[in-house]
């Protein structure tokens, strides 16, 4: 079995840490896997080559002034882990090697700092492994079609596990982080959120979306599409210790759903909201598509869009936008809104966004109906909403999220396992 391997920045943050991540590499291979381990680099080493950037040019962003030295430096951090991982492998008496993205042919375009894989070839891995070693990828990062080293964005780690996985058809993809799984919603917050055993990767993209950390959706979308399923679990807990064969962590699949019940998987908050309110405003679609034209043109990432009419027939449109470019965005209305005619803008920023994500609230009356009696119940007004096929956002105030998610945690039950997972467990 070929099983691809991935830690994060705390699985390896130490000596001690690269040393119990080899010890767990050495199990696997012990019971006769074929291995693929893809790493992150060590703790904030990311983090802190990217402020001694800032340090040496002056500047806040240094990668919009010096994008491709910037792949060189960040890339270094991977190369690090992936070394000394190998090191520590070969020290527990297996035959290991590391390669970096570009050794491995992770082929990507000339985005630098945020590059999109195009192919894997990875024949050295390939090779490697046929050899009968355990073959050891520096994650996040790549060379382009003009042979430069690219990197994938922030927690690309994660993607490079899984289209790895994706490529050489790997029987399994494990990410290894330091919490348990993917949670209902943030156990530091809501009493009685836990570990979701399944989710579809549909509904970990929509979690990922709306702010779920644990995994980079860019890599749920890889899996997505080349049907790999993927562990979320932890490298912090002794596996020699855990009961053989209890489900571990969270697993991302595409395997068929629970047939009857209300499945629910989880509740993600994303703070940093700002709601702009257009009133006043000429009938038509032609006012809706300059709008958003010209918020598009300005680079502005328009989220939620309702529109409504006032008994003037005068037209009423509110969206969201990420807060930090609520004033350039109000801007670019106000311009874009003078040949249309006109109208007031009223913006407000501080506002969350909550999604309640589930593949089950398809067709299924009364989902709305009890979101909203939870939040009324709970004293949080809805601001705004917007839906997808699985999931229900509303709009908050920031200073009632944590009560929001409380609220539609436990009104949807999730605490319970089971009827609330997204896929039947087995
Ligand atoms: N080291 C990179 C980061 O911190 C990539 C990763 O960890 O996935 O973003
Ligand atoms: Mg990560």
């Amino acid at each position: 079995m070929l099983l691809v391997q991935k830690y994060g920045g705390s699985s390896v943050g130490s000596p001690e840490r690269i040393r119990a991540v080899a010890k767990r590499v050495a199990n696997a291979r012990r019971r006769g896997h074929d291995l693929v381990v893809v790493v992150s680099a060590m703790g904030d080493t990311t983090d802190d080559l990217t402020t001694l950037a800032s340090l040496v040019t002056g500047r806040e962003r240094p990668q919009d002034e010096h994008p491709r030295e910037m792949d060189m430096l960040l890339t270094a951090g991977e190369r690090i882990a992936a070394a000394l991982l190998t090191m520590a492998i070969r020290e527990q008496g297996f035959e290991a090697r590391s390669f970096t993205g570009s050794q491995a042919a992770i082929i990507t375009d000339t985005n630098h700092t945020a590059a999109r894989i195009r192919e894997v070839k990875a024949g050295r891995v390939r090779e490697a492994l046929d050899d009968g070693c355990i073959a050891i990828v520096a994650g996040f990062q790549g060379v382009s079609t003009e042979r430069e080293i690219t990197t994938l964005g922030r927690g690309g780690s994660d993607t490079t596990a899984v289209a790895l996985a994706a490529a050489l058809k790997a029987d399994a993809c494990e990410i290894y982080t330091d919490v348990d799984g993917v949670y209902t919603a943030d156990p530091r917050r809501v009493p009685g959120a836990r570990v979701i055993r399944t989710l579809t990767h549909a509904e970990m993209m929509e979690m990922a979306a709306n702010g779920a950390q644990v995994m980079h959706g860019r890599a749920v979308d890889i899996g997505d599409r080349f049907g790999v399923d993927i562990r979320v679990l932890s490298s912090f807990v002794d596996d020699d210790a855990a009961d053989e064969g209890a489900p571990r962590g969270t697993l991302i699949t595409h395997r068929t759903q629970a047939m009857e019940e209300l499945v629910l998987t989880g509740v993600a908050p994303k703070g940093g909201q700002a709601k702009l309110v257009l009133r006043g405003l000429a009938p038509g679609m032609r006012t809706q598509t300059v709008l958003l034209e010209a918020l598009a043109e300005n680079g502005v990432s328009v989220d939620m869009v309702n529109e409504s009419f006032g008994g003037d027939g005068r037209m009423q449109i509110q969206l969201t936008v990420p807060e930090e470019a609520a004033s350039r965005a109000e801007e670019v209305l106000r311009a874009a809104l003078e040949p249309l005619g006109g109208g007031e803008i009223a913006a407000q920023t501080g506002l969350s966004r909550i999604a309640l994500v589930g593949n089950g609230m398809t067709g299924r009356p009364g989902v709305y109906a009890k979101a909203y009696r939870a939040l009324l119940d709970a004293g949080v007004e809805v601001q705004g909403v917007s839906t997808s096929s699985i999931s229900i956002t509303v709009l908050v105030p920031a200073e009632r999220e944590t009560e929001a998610v409380q609220a539609l945690h436990g009104a949807f039950r999730l605490e319970q396992t089971g009827a609330a997972d997204g896929v039947a467990e087995r």
